[in-house]
């Protein structure tokens, strides 16, 4: 099953998409994640997303597209992905599009986690990262056993510059303006699915397996 994720900055994108991965055992693929992992090792890639990333503003359609589209080569993606944080633009959208239909292929669903902004500032300011290992937390919702202490490997937690007060602010504007008219392109073909991203995870989650079920 090809599902893309949609949804706010915060909205719990990454969380769903990792526990949908394992239910349908599909690999989750997070842009995000791979421009960090890039920026970690010092790739060109990574120097001129975080430019960008830094900033609250999208990495340019143009480096993001390639990546994503060589990323759904591999051999895993061969029954199918959950796309968090892709398309985040309506080219980006008409590319995957574009890149499936040449295979006979296409997505099957969009899951748009739908959270009001005032909710995601106060969500985002709580979140911490593991800049060693890419693991998540949140200070009220999943904190870490040792506070400020990664239980993966045991690394600093911090605040990504991105989730930072003024940057979260940033990346809303972007969001409202390039990536919300998603959620009407993914409707008007008929492969929009709309979750409450305002309730517990499991609820959540619970939610979108009855939604995609019959899809599998
Ligand atoms: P995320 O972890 O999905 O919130 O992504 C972190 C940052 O990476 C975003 O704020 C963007 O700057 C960049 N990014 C991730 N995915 C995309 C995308 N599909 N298009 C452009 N920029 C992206």
């Amino acid at each position: 099953m090809k599902i893309v994720m949609l949804g706010a900055p915060g909205a719990g994108k990454g969380t769903q998409s990792k526990k949908i991965s394992g239910h349908y055992k599909i690999p989750h693929i997070s842009t995000g994640d791979i421009f960090r992992a890039n920026i970690k090792s010092g790739t060109d890639l990574g120097i001129k997303a975080k430019e960008y990333i830094d900033k609250g503003l999208l990495v340019p359609d143009d480096l993001t597209i390639a990546l994503i589209l060589e990323r759904l080569q591999h051999e895993d993606c061969s029954k199918g992905y959950v796309l968090d944080g892709y398309p985040r633009t309506i080219p980006q959208a008409e590319s995957l599009d574009a890149a499936l239909a040449t295979k006979y292929e296409e997505i099957e669903v969009a899951i748009n986690i739908d959270v009001p902004n005032d909710h995601i500032i106060k969500r985002m300011s709580g979140r911490r990262a593991c800049l060693n290992c890419g693991a998540t937390y949140h200070v009220v919702t999943i904190p870490p056993k040792i506070d400020g202490i990664c239980d993966v490997c045991g690394s600093k937690l911090v605040l990504r510059d991105d989730d930072k007060p003024e940057t979260v602010e940033k990346r809303l504007k972007v969001y409202a303006q390039q990536t919300e008219p998603l959620i009407e392109y993914y409707r008007q073909k008929g492969k929009l699915k709309t979750v409450d991203g305002t309730k517990g995870m499991d609820y959540i989650f619970k939610n979108i397996i009855e939604l995609t079920m019959s899809l599998d």
